[in-house]
């Protein structure tokens, strides 16, 4: 849990905003600025900035991203027409939130 971190408000309720999934480790919320017709958000419970600072033993946080993943492209009948999932990191990606997550976009042509 970090303080001023709105990821971190939305697991705690603190913030309240639809889950649309989530398992024991992570979570799944519809992006507030949508980049394509389906853009969601899948995010660990526990406030990790980046890929690079999961430790070794946390690798099940990954699985967990990657099972909310595959339930969201069942749920919205994507298997067929593709998506992609984005993950930034750091300035020069443009992370806007200090807070790991992975993004799923979706819809169109991309
Ligand atoms: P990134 O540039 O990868 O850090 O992306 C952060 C994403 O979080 C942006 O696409 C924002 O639109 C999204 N975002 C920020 N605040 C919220 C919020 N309260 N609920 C849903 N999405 C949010
Ligand atoms: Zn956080």
């Amino acid at each position: 849990m970090s303080k001023n971190c709105v990821f971190c408000k939305i697991y705690t309720k603190e913030i309240h905003t639809n889950i649309i999934l989530s398992n024991n480790l992570a979570f799944a919320i519809k992006d507030i600025s949508p980049k394509a017709p389906h853009h969601y958000l899948i995010i660990p419970n526990e406030h990790v900035e980046s890929v690079h600072e999961i430790s070794d033993g946390e690798s099940t946080m990954y699985v967990a991203m990657l099972d909310l993943v595959k339930q969201l492209v069942y749920k919205h009948q994507l298997e067929n027409s593709g998506y992609r999932l984005v993950i930034n990191s750091g300035p020069d990606a443009g992370q806007e939130v200090d807070h790991l997550h992975m993004h799923l976009l979706a819809g169109t042509r991309l």
